[in-house]
């Protein structure tokens, strides 16, 4: 489903050079929760933005069911976006003053989707997230946590095949946390979504199929009964 080959991507900022993304191959199935684990600054947000096409990559490949990324016009990068992932960005940006389920049902909306089902669809993915009580309630109105959640939704709520999380349960207690990692890991195994999991979270990154260690732009170590990377 999504395949990077020799993925590197530079920052520049004056005479100062990051290779965020160093020389990243890897390869998600339909079916499988991978999770890229590393420590802050080890490139896993940069990753996660080249698999979304919000970012192109310096050198080699990164492909969607065999399609190259870094190809596409800027409006079949836009339909990937709507159409084939659910991203779950690091810092979710929730429309303001917006109630939880209009917010939800964002994506749907984008996509045609009748504003009855959008809303029924949304209200129905909230609360799978635990958040169909405060579904009425604006991000004014939400804690922190809860907003994620909404953004959660949101990602999901266009059925995509490819689910992109970062950092999903970074503002979650451990209770809600392990739910929303089961929710993905059942949309992987029962449902046949592929979901790339980031995060510094040893304890979330345990309920993947795959874990991928990334430090320095690097991908350090696979943990898995897979064979080592090249
Ligand atoms: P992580 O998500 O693992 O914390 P990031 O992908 O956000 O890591 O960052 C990887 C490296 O790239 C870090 O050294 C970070 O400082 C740098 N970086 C990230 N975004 C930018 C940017 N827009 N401009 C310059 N450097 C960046
Ligand atoms: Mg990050």
């Amino acid at each position: 489903m999504l395949e990077l080959h020799g993925v590197l991507k530079l920052y520049r900022s004056g005479d100062e050079e990051v290779r965020a993304v160093d020389h990243v191959s890897l390869r998600l199935d339909a079916g499988e929760m991978l999770a890229l684990q590393g420590p802050s600054g080890s490139g896993k947000t940069t990753l996660l933005l080249l698999a979304a096409a919000a970012l192109r990559a310096d050198a080699g490949l990164v492909a969607y069911r065999g399609r190259d990324l870094g190809a596409l016009s800027e409006q079949e990068r836009a339909q990937y976006r709507l159409c084939e992932i659910g991203l779950v960005a690091q810092n979710p940006h929730l429309m303001a003053r917006v109630p939880a389920v209009e917010n939800a049902a964002t994506k749907l909306l984008l996509g045609g989707v009748p504003v009855g089902d959008a809303r029924e669809r949304a209200l129905s993915w909230l609360e799978r997230v635990g958040m169909a009580r405060r579904a009425q309630r604006t991000p004014e109105e939400l804690s922190g946590g809860e907003r994620q959640r909404v953004a959660i939704a949101r990602a999901l709520a266009g059925d995509p095949q490819l689910i992109l999380a970062d950092e999903p349960t970074a503002n979650l207690d451990s209770e809600r946390s392990a739910e929303v990692v089961v929710l993905l890991g059942e949309l992987a195994r029962e449902h046949n979504k592929a979901v790339l999991l980031v995060t510094h979270d040893a304890e979330a990154a345990a309920s993947a199929d795959r874990v991928l260690r990334l430090r320095d732009g690097r991908v350090h170590e696979e943990a898995s009964e897979a064979a080592p990377s090249p």
